[in-house]
């Protein structure tokens, strides 16, 4: 036996131009036809539902998506029990006129605000008390009417939802799961403020690791810049200005790349030592501390960045104009003075085993790098993840800091090095590095290492003043 279809006695929208709301299906219905409004509605279509808008302006609200239909938002709202209010925050007072057509309906919050703590309480908290008989759930405000009409990224693939009705939650879940997005359920309404400024956050994890970087990169040009420009042309009368474009800046990139390098291991190193001294990890660390490991991969990222640049710089040297000249100076030299310089085989072995060393360190650390790229790691175990984040890591770190001793060799022992009573930028730039490579061969040490794995893995070493207090 067929199931009758009743069409429904629905005003077609002459722009919507779509199939009439039938009995057969509940429509979802969108309130609001702006950016948002329109994109949602045509991904609901796309993905089956029918969709039901509710405007101020039912007859004049410019083109909708095709299958679509618009009618005022009272008449809207008695079609479904699903709304979307893709309406600003300013403009919920008018729904207070709609509560009973609104009454045990679930309302989706999309609302964000344009800037951070404008409002004493979430739009979403908001729309509830306005309409306490309604169920309010906030979603979809992380999404953007741009990634919804062109199909979400990875980034933009996730719903967060929060709600105080379990069931309404569960309705609206469905509803993007079936649009082929990843729901994520972020608790009770109390949580919406927190979702309302995901939007408005700009790379938080990023600002840090970007303030150490520009401040260490401002720091090393001017300190280099003074040691080697300035000081040539006080000490000497020499312009060699012209070194600032590739020699200072081939200095200033490695130099702060290890030292963020360095910086991405330090907070573990730490954390590990604090752990045995207080001989617990069920403390919580100090703020400062948990900032700084959270931001790892991104201190990580960052130095890996200026490594390129200076492995970029450094396979520009031998077509430098000033590379050339100086080479052929130096050759015309030696013809006129009838000079041959002797092949110096440690020389020799220094300059290879640095390039060699190097080039080794750089390796590793593009492959620290792909290993932190989420699809990639996503792929690993944790185990995996791990051994090459720490082990490989540290290795990287020690071949890095290698590179750096073979580059300065012995140049600590000349005096000339020490322009104006300063260290040259190389040496300043393996004080953390060296740090770092000390304090964990020290928790490499089999007893150290012992008692963080013991504590690591739940074992508490209590005063024994605490012990007698818990058996008595
Ligand atoms: P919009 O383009 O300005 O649309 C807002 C709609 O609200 C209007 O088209 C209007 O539809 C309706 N409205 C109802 N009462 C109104 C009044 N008194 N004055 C003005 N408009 C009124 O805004 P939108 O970009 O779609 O954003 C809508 C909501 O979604 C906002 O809360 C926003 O924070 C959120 N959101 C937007 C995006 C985005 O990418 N755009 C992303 C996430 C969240 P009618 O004329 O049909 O009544």
């Amino acid at each position: 036996m067929s199931k009758e279809v009743k069409p429904v006695s629905v005003p077609m929208h002459p722009l919507g131009g779509g199939a009439e709301v039938t009995s057969e299906q509940e429509p979802l219905c969108v309130f609001g036809t702006g950016d948002l409004g329109r994109s949602l509605g045509q991904r609901l279509l796309q993905t089956g539902y029918k969709v039901v808008y509710g405007s101020r302006r039912p007859l004049g609200c410019g083109p909708l998506p095709h299958g679509a239909q618009v009618m005022s938002y009272a008449d809207a709202a008695q079609w479904a029990s699903v709304i979307f209010v893709c309406i600003h925050r300013e403009h919920y007072g008018f729904m207070e006129k709609l509560t009973s057509q609104l009454k045990g309906k679930v309302l989706v919050d999309v609302s964000n605000n344009p800037e951070l703590n404008l409002y004493p309480e979430a739009n979403a908290a908001y729309l509830q008390r306005l309409l306490p008989g309604s169920r309010v759930v906030k979603a979809f405000n992380t999404l953007s009417a741009w990634s919804l009409q062109s199909g979400p990224s990875d980034a933009c693939r996730q719903v967060y939802v929060c709600g105080n009705s379990t069931e309404a939650k569960q309705t609206v879940g469905d509803v993007a799961t079936k649009m082929g997005l990843t729901v994520l359920d972020r608790g009770s309404l109390s949580a919406a403020q927190e979702l309302e400024d995901f939007p408005l956050q700009l790379f938080p994890e990023w600002r840090l690791p970007l303030q150490i970087a520009v401040g260490l990169t401002a720091f090393f040009f001017f300190y280099l810049l003074t040691r080697d420009v300035i000081y040539a042309y006080v000490d000497q009368g020499k312009d060699i200005s012209f070194r600032i474009m590739v020699s200072l800046a081939n200095k200033v990139f490695p130099i702060v790349s290890l030292i963020m390098l360095s910086l991405c291991y330090l907070p573990g190193v730490l954390a590990a030592f604090l752990q045995l001294y207080r001989g617990t990890k069920y403390r919580r660390f100090p703020d400062w501390l948990d900032r700084w490991m959270l931001c790892r991969k991104q201190l990580g990222l960052l130095a890996l960045a200026f490594a390129f640049l200076h492995v970029l710089y450094t396979l520009l040297i031998p077509i430098r104009y000033y590379v050339r000249f100086k080479g052929w100076e130096y050759v015309i030299k030696q013809i006129k003075e009838n000079q041959t310089t002797t092949f110096d085989t440690t020389v020799a072995w220094r300059t290879d085993s640095y390039y060699s060393v190097g080039i080794l360190g750089f390796g590793l650390y593009v492959l620290l790098g792909i290993t932190s790229l989420p699809s990639v790691s996503n792929a690993l175990s944790w185990r995996e993840f791990s051994y090459v984040q720490s082990k490989l890591g540290h290795v990287t770190l020690f071949l890095c800091t290698l590179h750096t001793f073979l580059f300065g060799w012995d140049k600590f022992l000349r005096p000339s090095t020490y322009k104006w009573y300063t260290p040259p930028g190389y040496m300043l730039s393996l004080v953390v590095p060296s740090v770092v490579l000390a304090l964990k061969l020290l928790l490499l040490l089999p007893c150290v290492d012992r008692s963080v794995t013991r504590i690591r893995r739940g074992w508490e070493r209590t005063e024994p003043d605490e012990e007698k207090t818990l058996l008595t």
